[in-house]
């Protein structure tokens, strides 16, 4: 199999969990359309197995995620996937906004939603980078077991847009601290994300693995219907402080400024690439 062909995501089961791993970490896994529905395949497996109980994320290698694939080789956000989250028709033969509203609704906003909803608890195994793209996967999880060398950021306010697809930001953390977050770009290291009551734990990186499964095996012995009832009850509490309704009205900023950056500038990211944000944190390093 080549490195192209490759499952990007793994699916293991120890005892009552259900491990999934992103496995691209040759490029800090970075989520393309083929990992994303990798993955929805993989939580649904979770979810119809009735001897799983508890659902881990987790990222191969260094990193838990550098976000979306905007720059691999397997980069594919031009091909046409089966949907399975919303009913919005295929994006890959339409033009301008239609095409990245189209996509976006399924494979990023849709899908985040959808995971959100497995009815079993998620717990995201966080490492190293968590950049954008990531944080939605780590966010659609209940619980954040994250690492002492973890990082959190959201660079995309570098590209004239207001955060990523799944605009969890003031609901994760504090108003005030999301705006500093996002108007910086800032690295937050996991000890902070901890102090602002984003992440549950932050552990030592060589015990990450066995913390994230020891929690997950502790709330496993909880009833099933119980534990499935208990998420729906605080997503529910999440939602009536606006959660949905908010992210549907960002979604429209996120697509407004999309579409600005196309009318504008090079394409829809404002020209960014994974290069120019690397150099722009590189620069910020040697100040
Ligand atoms: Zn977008």
């Amino acid at each position: 199999m080549s490195a192209a062909s490759k499952e990007p995501v793994r699916y293991e089961r120890q005892g009552p969990v259900a491990v999934v791993t992103l496995d691209r970490p040759e490029y800090r896994n970075a989520q393309n359309s083929a990992m994303t529905y990798a993955l929805d395949r993989a939580f649904y497996r979770a979810a119809d197995d009735d001897e799983v109980r508890v659902v881990v994320l987790a990222g191969a290698g260094k990193h838990f995620s550098a976000g979306h694939d905007i720059g691999t080789p397997d980069r594919d956000a031009h091909l046409p996937f089966e949907r399975t989250a919303s009913l919005w028709w295929d994006h890959s033969d339409k033009a301008g906004a239609e095409s990245r509203y189209a996509r976006e609704s399924e494979v990023y906003l849709g899908m985040c939603r959808r995971w959100r909803e497995l009815p079993k608890p998620m717990i995201a195994s966080v490492q190293g980078a968590c950049v954008a793209g990531g944080l939605m996967l780590a966010w659609v999880c209940d619980l954040i077991v994250a690492s002492d060398d973890a990082f959190f950021a959201d660079p995309v306010v570098r590209m004239g847009i207001p955060g990523v697809e799944y605009f969890a930001h003031p609901w994760v953390m504090p108003p005030r601290i999301a705006k500093e977050f996002l108007f910086t770009g800032d690295r937050m290291p996991a000890q902070r994300a901890y102090e602002v009551g984003m992440v549950n734990r932050v552990v030592p990186r060589a015990e990450l693995a066995e913390q994230s499964l020891a929690l997950a095996a502790r709330i496993a012995e909880m009833p099933r219907m119980g534990l499935a009832l208990t998420k729906r009850a605080v997503n529910q509490a999440e939602d009536l402080q606006g959660m949905h309704t908010g992210m549907d009205s960002v979604f429209g900023l996120h697509h407004l400024a999309h579409a600005h950056n196309a009318e504008t500038a090079a394409d829809s990211l404002g020209g960014i690439t994974i290069g120019s944000l690397k150099e722009a944190a590189a620069q910020k390093a040697v100040q």
